[in-house]
């Protein structure tokens, strides 16, 4: 299974990218971890991109293109990938296009969760005290001004990437608005269908 989730930020394509995962032979992949994991360890990357994704914005695509380009050469891509968080831009879907023709393989589906904005911001509200509740550390986006700005990024910079993929035939849309354990059947229905 090669796997694009597209859907704006507290959609809930971590935890439906984890199930699907565990149903089909592929590895999530996500940049929005991998981008963290360079600010925690403070490489070069890291640096230049930590304060973008602090207020909200998008990492130039020239980065998240060769992250995921050096990612898709480990050999557990070599099973099949969901990707998470990428592509957010049309330049890296062209790019992304372009690396998988390179390899001669093909993505199988583009799985857009559509959602209401308005409970989304409630959304992000709930899992931040739900993780302060519980101790956890909240990321430094997780709050009422960079969500906001993530919102409009979506917006602007990521959702052309539904017509984009209508164009190819690959796109399937399922309400990620639902529970968790119905949007991942409608998931599911939509993989297998
Ligand atoms: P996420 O975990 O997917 O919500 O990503 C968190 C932040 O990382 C985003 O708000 C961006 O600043 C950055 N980021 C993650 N993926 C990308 C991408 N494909 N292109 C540009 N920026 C990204």
């Amino acid at each position: 299974m090669r796997l694009v989730l597209l859907g704006p930020p507290g959609a809930g394509k971590g935890t439906q990218a984890k199930r699907i995962e565990e149903r089909y032979s592929a590895v999530q992949l996500s940049t929005g971890d991998m981008l963290r994991a360079a600010v925690a360890a403070k490489t070069p990357v890291g640096l230049k991109a930590q304060p973008i994704m602090e207020g909200g914005g998008l990492v130039p695509d020239e980065i998240v293109v060769g992250i995921i380009a050096e990612r898709l050469e480990e050999p557990d891509a070599a099973q099949g990938f969901i990707l998470d968080g990428f592509p957010r831009t049309v330049g890296q879907a062209k790019a992304l296009d372009a690396m998988l023709s390179e390899k001669g393989i093909a993505l199988d589906a583009v799985l857009e969760l559509t959602v209401n904005e308005d409970e989304l911001v409630k959304r992000m509200e709930t899992r931040v005290a739900e993780t302060r509740a519980a101790g956890g550390t909240v990321r430094a986006d997780d709050n009422p001004d960079a969500f906001r700005k993530r919102l409009v990024a979506y917006r602007e910079q990521t959702a052309p990437l539904s017509d984009y993929y209508r164009g190819t035939g690959l796109l399937k849309t399922v309400d990620g608005m639902r529970s968790i354990d119905e949007v991942s059947t409608a998931v599911n229905a939509a993989l297998d269908g």
